[in-house]
């Protein structure tokens, strides 16, 4: 069985020293609801500049927390100012890294190349990629639900020697940060989808092991609808995962 992810990608918001007292308060609302993290595993994706501090609390305080980056560079080290390796990321223990998430697409111009290179370097540095896929209000109304985060979700995994473990987030761009959600049904029906064009392309080995997530407007009181379908694997979480009381509450969908 797929054990079920709930990531929380912080975005730009939390320096090194709130995300300090997120992660402290997280875990003891955890810890005070006897969270199992071996049957759900809980993740947070901070800024570049918190994982320091975040790791460091993690290994003194043995927290159980999983932690991710945000983005990663396609390029493994040298003259690319600005960009981070993922040499650098794993040395910090980080297990997860987004790639692809749709701000990063619509605001830094991101496509389909640069998510299979990048992923393409998680792979090389033991970092497994939450990959982000979904359609615009646009693209859903020229050419329904699916098409387009089946196509990313290929494009992003085409061309590897080797595919390790990766991740897959399903968040539709119409229902990031704006309060619409997609049903449970919709959400279900995408993820099945996609699960079905990785098991055509890859085998059904890979897409039986691969975890499948829904993300757009995720919190406590609508996230055991999206969790109840046995093709979503989990959830990202965007505004909810900056409040310990509302991000635990999602850990604790069961
Ligand atoms: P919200 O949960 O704020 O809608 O954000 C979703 C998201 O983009 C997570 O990556």
């Amino acid at each position: 069985a797929r054990i079920p992810l709930i990531a929380g990608n912080w975005k730009m918001n939390l320096d090194h020293q709130q995300a300090i007292a997120l992660v402290q308060k997280l875990s003891w609302t955890l810890r005070d609801a006897a969270h199992d993290y071996k049957s759900c595993e809980v993740v947070v994706f901070p800024p570049f500049t918190d994982i320091r501090s975040v790791q460091t609390l993690m290994d003194a305080d043995k927290l159980e927390l999983g932690l991710g980056a945000q983005d990663l560079s396609k390029f493994d080290s040298g003259a690319y100012t600005g960009e981070v390796s993922g040499a650098f990321l794993k040395k910090l223990e980080v297990k997860y890294v987004l790639i692809g998430h749709s701000e990063r697409r619509q605001y830094h111009n991101e496509g389909d190349e640069t998510v299979q290179a990048k992923t393409a370097a998680a792979f090389r540095h033991g970092i497994v990629p939450v990959i982000c896929v979904g359609e615009t209000l646009e693209e859903l109304e020229n050419e329904g639900q699916s098409a387009v985060p089946v196509r990313q979700t290929l494009a992003a995994l085409a061309g590897h020697d080797k595919i390790g473990d990766f991740v897959i987030a399903y968040e539709p761009v119409w229902a990031i940060g704006t309060g619409k959600v997609a049903t449970p049904e919709e959400a279900a029906a995408v993820c099945g989808k996609i699960r079905e064009a990785i098991s055509a392309e890859h085998g059904p080995e890979i897409a039986d092991a691969t975890r499948i997530l829904y993300g757009g407007s995720v919190k406590a009181n609508n996230v055991a609808g999206f969790l109840r379908s046995s093709e979503v694997d989990g959830v990202l979480v965007g505004g909810a995962s900056l409040d310990a009381e509302e991000f635990s509450g999602i850990a604790r969908f069961q």
